[in-house]
């Protein structure tokens, strides 16, 4: 299991599992929050943290429609 920890004041401390519902990115062309599959990702073996950024559905329909890649 994979997870993130916060600590939010000197005794609380939050651990929250990563699963393919709670992990988001930004997309880097609009701004709005991307919910993100870690496995699916990464699952090529190339990717990295902070290399990869992850668009929205519409910005990546844009780039599709005007040829850029993505
Ligand atoms: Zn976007």
């Amino acid at each position: 299991m994979f997870y993130t920890k916060a600590t939010l004041t000197d005794t609380v401390e939050v651990k929250v599992e990563l699963n393919d519902e709670n992990v988001f990115c930004t997309c880097p062309d609009c701004g709005d929050e991307v919910c993100v599959d870690l496995s699916e990702v990464f699952a090529d073996g190339i990717g990295d943290m902070y290399g990869t950024a992850v668009l929205c559905q519409n910005c990546a329909m844009r780039r599709i429609e005007h040829g850029k890649s993505v």
